[in-house]
Formats: C-alpha cells, structure tokens, sequence
C-alpha cells in the first residue's frame, strides 16, 4: 500500500533528537528559540513564537486579541475544523463564507459580505499551500466603510483599529505571494508543524509576528511566552539559572510551549526546506499535471501563477461532472490497488456539530461542488517515481472505471 503522507525521518534528524535528548534539556530551551529565529528569517516577518500546535497558536492569538463571546471571526467553510473549533473555544461565533471556484480558497467578495460590526478577526486559509489573497484582504480591513464597522473591546483592538488578519497558514510554509514568504503577507500568520504537515515537529507551531505600528512585535512577543506558559513570567530554563527561582503569575495562562525535542526536528528540515523538500514536493506536483492534462475529465489544481507559488502540500485533483457518490467510488477502487488518497476537506457545515449550530452546507454552494469532486493525492519527501507512476495509473484506470458506468446508464 503506497501511504498518503508518512513524515521524513532521516539520520540527520535522529541525531539533532538524539543530540536534544542527552543535552540535559528537553523542553523549551536554545533549540527552541534557535528555530524561532530561523522561522523569522526565513520567511521574513518581525518575530515568531514557536507553540504546541498550530491550533494552540491560532488560539492563543484570537485570545491575545481579545476575542470573546460576542463576536464573529469570518473564516472559509472549505477548511480543517482547527480553525473554526478556536473561534468556538472562545466563545466567539465562525462565520464561514464559500471559497473561490479556481482554488479552494476565501473568497474576498464573500468575505466583504459577511463582515458586521461584530467581526473582529478575518482568517485566511491557504489551502494545500497556495496562497490567499492578501493584497485583497489587507487592502479590505482598511477600507473606511469597513473600519466605520469596527467597534473595538479590548486595548489591542483599539491599537489596531480595524479587523484583525489572522492567517491560517497550516499548509503553506514557504509558499510565495509577490515574491514575499507566507509568514510576511499579514498581520499574525500561524504555521503547524503536525506530522502530515510539509515541515514536521511531530506535533508543533509557529506564531508569526507582523504587526504593523504602533505595535512593538518584540514586546509582544514577550507578553505570548508568558501566556503561552501559565502566566508565568519566566520560563523553566530562566528559572535554572543561579538564584533566579523566583517568579510570579500574571494571568491564567495556557500550555502552549514547544520542547527542544521538536525544535530539533524542525531546525533540520527548515535548512534543507527550500533546496530539497519543495524541489521534490514540486516534481511530484508536475508529474501529476502532466499526466492527467491530457484526460478531459481532470480539473487539475492551480498551483502556480504570476504572483502565487505554492508549498506544494496536498495534490487537489478534482473530476469533471461526477457527484459525491461517484467519487466516493474512484476512492474506493483507487485504494483497491494500493494507493492511500484522501478528500482535503469535508466543508465545516457538512460535519454535526457544526450542522447542529443550523449551518448549512447548501449556504456554501462552490465549497460542496468542490468537495464532492476533489481527491487528494499523495505528495510527500520519499514518494519514489515509480509510485508515482503508480498512482497515477490507478487513479485513470479508477476514474475511467466509474465514468463508463456513468455513460451506459
Ligand atoms: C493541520 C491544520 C491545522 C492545525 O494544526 P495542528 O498543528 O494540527 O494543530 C489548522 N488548520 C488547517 C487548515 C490544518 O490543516
């Protein structure tokens, strides 16, 4: 069986593990705030704070910016639950609006619809990597009919004065957006480094800081350590130090912090990110177009255009003209010889809690045409070309099965 997304774990990455375990310091320490300062390079925002998770990371800023019972955070429909559950954490209400027809991402005009003088944060999500629209969406939030509707609770939200960015960029590390990186584009971004995520902590995230003036990023950042560990204003290795046990709470924070454990993953594949993992994710990318550019049946996903680049996350194949049903059918038989695919995603308003709030997935017309016709496939660091082939010759071989049982009825 050729897996779906099976991590990369080579020798190098053993020995930084290995190196992190017999160094006497496990949790957040020099690994941690190494890789924090390479995340921040890299893709070129002011400050990052590395977390448990991505939706530790998304949580943490909704509620550093106050977002509370009350308000509305628009985010898509077409999404993982990640980024609406932490709306729902904060006693905040999602309002999901549809996604564009050509990539799978926030549609800008829905969005411009669905603000009200109770939304406070829009969250962008860049769907199996490629990019949203940011020049769109930042340009929006300081329209001044837009800011008219802003009405500001908390000191934070005053300082900014408008709707707040925060960018779910779970897939999309390293992806471009007018020459400038994901982590960049906007206010706050938030990457996870889940095991199934392009980079790989195991489990993990960042938090990158871009807040324009008069924010001062540093002493936010500083503020987020103390949140995301208790409320406690100095963390565990600053506490080792000679005489410096002393410490105080501020606040009931949370547990958010990422170990050296993980950074020391995440430290190996961020230096070889660009050169090697994107290059191999990208073949496999082409290798999929090419092959299925020739069928009639093949909408294939857009990865690359004038001002986007993709980090190449999942392969969102989708079949012309067939129903969920009929594609719930490819998958099988595409499984039937050997390949994990995947559905990237079940739209929010489909899953029961959320039907249970009274969304509706026939509100999300273009989210549940995409859905019912898209199939994932496998994109990951040691998927050989052989397998490749493989899956690609599974994946005809399943479609044209069930579209000839479609033409003789
Ligand atoms: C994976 C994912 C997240 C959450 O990341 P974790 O690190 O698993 O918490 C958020 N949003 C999307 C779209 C994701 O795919």
């Amino acid at each position: 069986m050729i897996p779906f997304s099976p991590p990369r774990m080579d020798q190098k990455i053993i020995k930084e593990v290995i190196d992190t375990l017999k160094s006497g310091w496990i949790t957040t320490g020099p690994k941690t705030k190494l890789f924090e300062k390479n995340i921040t390079e890299y893709a070129g925002h002011k400050k990052t704070l590395c977390v448990s998770s991505g939706s530790a990371g998304l949580e943490l800023m909704l509620r550093w910016f106050g977002v509370c019972e009350g308000d509305e955070v628009i985010l898509p429909a077409y999404t993982y639950s990640a980024t609406a559950n932490v709306v729902i954490h904060c006693g905040a209400k999602p309002v999901f609006v549809d996604i564009n027809k050509n990539d799978f991402n926030i549609s800008v005009k829905e969005i411009e619809k669905a603000i009200t003088n109770k939304t406070k944060v829009i969250m962008p999500v860049d769907l199996a990597g490629f990019p949203c629209d940011y020049n769109e969406i930042n340009a929006l939030v300081r329209k001044d009919k837009i800011i008219k509707k802003f009405h500001p609770k908390t000191k934070e939200q005053e300082k900014l004065g408008r709707i707040l960015i925060l960018a779910d960029a779970a897939h999309s590390i390293g992806a471009e957006y007018y020459g400038g990186k994901t982590g960049a584009l906007t206010d706050i971004t938030v990457f996870s480094f889940h095991a199934v995520k392009n980079l790989t902590t195991a489990e993990g995230g960042a938090v990158c800081l871009n807040l324009p003036e008069p924010f001062d990023n540093q002493k936010i950042y500083n503020y987020l350590n103390i949140k995301s560990l208790h409320g406690q204003t100095k963390d565990a290795l600053a506490k080792v130090e000679v005489g410096n046990w002393r410490y105080d709470i501020i606040e009931a924070g949370y547990k958010y912090n990422m170990t050296d454990i993980q950074a020391s993953m995440g430290l190996v594949e961020l230096t070889r990110y660009d050169e090697d993992m994107l290059v191999k994710r990208k073949n496999i990318f082409d290798d999929y177009s090419a092959a299925f550019s020739i069928f009639n049946w093949a909408q294939l996903p857009v990865y690359k255009t004038e001002n986007k680049i993709s980090s190449y996350h999942v392969y969102l194949l989708r079949i012309k003209n067939i129903n969920e049903r009929q594609r719930d059918k490819i998958i099988q038989l595409i499984f039937e010889k050997g390949v994990s695919v995947n559905v990237h995603f079940i739209p929010l308003p489909m899953m029961t809690y959320y039907k249970n709030l009274g969304y509706d997935i026939n509100n999300y017309p273009v989210s549940l045409d995409n859905y019912s016709r898209e199939i994932s496939l496998p994109v990951y660091y040691d998927l050989t070309k052989k397998n490749v082939k493989k899956i690609i010759n599974a994946v005809i071989k399943s479609v044209e099965e069930v579209l000839s049982q479609i033409s003789e009825k």
